[in-house]
């Protein structure tokens, strides 16, 4: 793989193009792929996930066969949406910035057609397109393709899902033998591998990455609480990131209206980004959500192919998707560019099966998180309204309003006036919150579950993956302990976000190793640690008065019968 730019091959023009965009070395795929398309002629099928860098993997060298003064169409780009249509050919303008002449337009449907027929009749030497109106545009003989040199197949698993193969046999049948042809697809399903092999010569399969997993950088996390409850669920972890800027995915089109309806009305910047929108409408959600005037968008799946947004904060499944790679291609949109990524999903009780089927396919664990309380949430929006105040800029402005704010405010003390503030811009979320009520459910315990395995890891229990099948909502009575065990009592728990890898930890910082721990309870308020008989005692002596997470820590053995 090739780490440096000036070493693919490429030329000045599209070096400094690139230099501009501020790409300072080439992602994996670009620097695997580039130096092939450049030196080698046959079909290459490429594995590659979102955010990897792939347009540019395919369009710098698509730049490069181009010949300029010949006006027919050369490369020909298809790919599933219109967002991605129109993202792809801006990716191109920005490349190409310094190669006079070239015209690159793209056709994709929801959009005028005899606009985009004047477009192509003044010539285009690369199309972009999505497979339907492409083969409208042939159709009606507005658009030419019997010249290309280069087909290249962008999110090719997409273009299938949506139903797009007969759409893509009739264009592939069209196009000249001779040409080179690239698939890039994030999974290689029977279909993808069907169009591999009808329309493409040989290709070489390249892998960036692994294969079906989830990007490196994110991290999964599960909410569950009653079905009824998701939407307030929704709200909560938006409330508990005052900084989110989140894509949240609905199952339907009328499902995505209605969230983000509600997230309006609720107070909240939101907004719907779906099929049944104009495209003028979309237009204006992706200005306001690309701009952050939005935090969250809630969008289909389909709608929101093609999105190119890096910083999101989160994404939240409203909804698990029906298929799993639909969740790899969803938390594929956050963790870009070496940030780190959340993905979250809102379960029922009865999904964790579809939690435990993601982890085997993307080889990576959810944990659980509690739905945050009413306290947390308000402790994170008053620190935050609090950091806003120090940060702001004081400006010269204010200062010849002071003796009238001084007048107006004269006799309040300053902590008087410190609450009035604060209680101004908080009040509605003191009256949202005080009837809040606890939105986590627990998990039903397994008959035989429970134990500690000795050779895990991450000291989670056995066949658990999220490690919190122990937790309760209420606080209450952890049961009878296993025998040679003892259950010690700990004054933290569910409430303090404490997870049974942490008391691991806690256990291994008093020189208690996971042999000696058994079983785990955690309840809102405390937890139960299940210990050998022999170290009990001694870790109730070491953690009494410790500090953890700046909270004292009382520990007592619970001794039964
Ligand atoms: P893509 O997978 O093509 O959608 O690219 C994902 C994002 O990564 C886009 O915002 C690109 O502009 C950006 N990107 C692509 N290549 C590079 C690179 N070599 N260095 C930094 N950012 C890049």
């Amino acid at each position: 793989m090739v780490q440096d730019f000036l070493e693919l091959g490429l030329s000045t023009q599209i070096l400094n193009a690139v230099a501009e965009l501020g790409f300072e070395k080439p992602t994996p795929v670009q620097g695997t792929v580039i130096p092939k398309l450049l030196a080698e002629d046959g079909d290459i099928v490429c594995l590659a996930q979102t955010g990897t860098g792939k347009t540019a993997a395919f369009g710098l060298p698509a730049l490069e066969y181009l010949d300029l003064k010949n006006p027919q169409t050369q490369v020909l780009v298809l790919c599933p949406t219109r967002e991605l249509c129109r993202q792809i050919s801006q990716d191109l303008e920005n490349y190409s910035k310094y190669l006079e002449g070239i015209r690159i337009v793209s056709v994709y449907g929801g959009a005028n057609i005899s606009g985009q027929m004047k477009d192509l009749k003044r010539g285009a030497h690369i199309i972009v397109a999505t497979p339907g109106r492409l083969l409208d545009l042939l159709k009606r003989e507005a658009a030419d393709i019997s010249a290309i040199t280069t087909l290249i197949l962008d999110e090719a698993d997409e273009m299938l899902n949506m139903g797009f193969k007969d759409e893509l046999d009739a264009i592939l049948a069209q196009a000249p033998e001779q040409r080179r042809s690239l698939l890039f697809s994030a999974t290689l399903p029977k279909e993808v591998e069907d169009i591999a092999r009808s329309y493409m010569k040989n290709p070489e399969v390249v892998t960036v990455g692994q294969r079906n997993a989830g990007s490196e950088n994110v991290e999964h996390y599960y909410y569950m609480v009653k079905e009824d409850d998701r939407y307030a669920a929704l709200k909560r972890i938006a409330d508990y990131n005052p900084d989110i800027y989140a894509i949240v995915f609905c199952k339907t089109r009328e499902q995505t209206q209605k969230i983000a309806d509600a997230l309006q009305k609720d107070g909240y910047d939101a907004d719907a980004l779906h099929g049944d929108l104009s495209q003028a409408q979309r237009d204006h959600v992706m200005e306001r959500f690309k701009r952050r005037a939005l935090h969250m968008l809630v969008a289909t799946d389909v709608a929101a192919r093609g999105i190119d947004v890096n910083d999101l904060t989160h994404v939240i499944n409203y909804n698990l998707p029906q298929e799993i790679e639909l969740y790899t291609h969803r938390s594929g949109r956050t963790g870009r560019a070496d940030k780190k990524g959340v993905s979250v999903a809102i379960i029922n009780q009865r999904e964790r099966g579809k939690i435990r089927k993601i982890e085997s396919v993307i080889k990576k664990q959810f944990t659980r998180l509690p739905v945050p309380g009413a306290r947390e949430i308000c402790e994170r929006q008053l620190a935050h309204l609090i950091d806003g105040i120090n940060s702001v800029e004081v400006r010269e402005d204010i200062y010849s309003f002071m003796p009238m704010i001084n007048e107006l405010w004269d006799g309040i003390s300053r902590e008087e006036l410190v609450k009035k503030i604060l209680s101004y811009e908080f009040n509605r979320f003191f009256d949202y919150y005080r009837k809040a009520k606890d939105l986590n459910i627990a998990e039903k315990e397994k008959k035989g579950r429970g134990r500690m395995s000795d050779d895990n890891e991450s000291g989670v229990t056995s066949g658990d993956n999220a490690g919190t099948k122990e937790r309760k909502a209420n606080d209450g009575d952890p049961g009878v302990c296993e025998k040679g065990y003892i259950w010690l009592r700990l004054n933290m728990g569910y409430r303090n976000r404490v997870i049974p890898r942490d008391i691991i930890s806690i256990m291994k910082a008093c020189g208690i190793g996971k042999k000696a721990v058994g079983k785990i309870e955690i309840f809102n308020e405390f937890l139960y640690v299940a210990l050998k008989k022999d170290v009990a005692e001694y870790a109730k002596s070491q953690l009494n008065g410790a500090t953890y997470d700046r909270r004292r820590l009382t520990a007592s053995l619970l001794r039964q019968g």
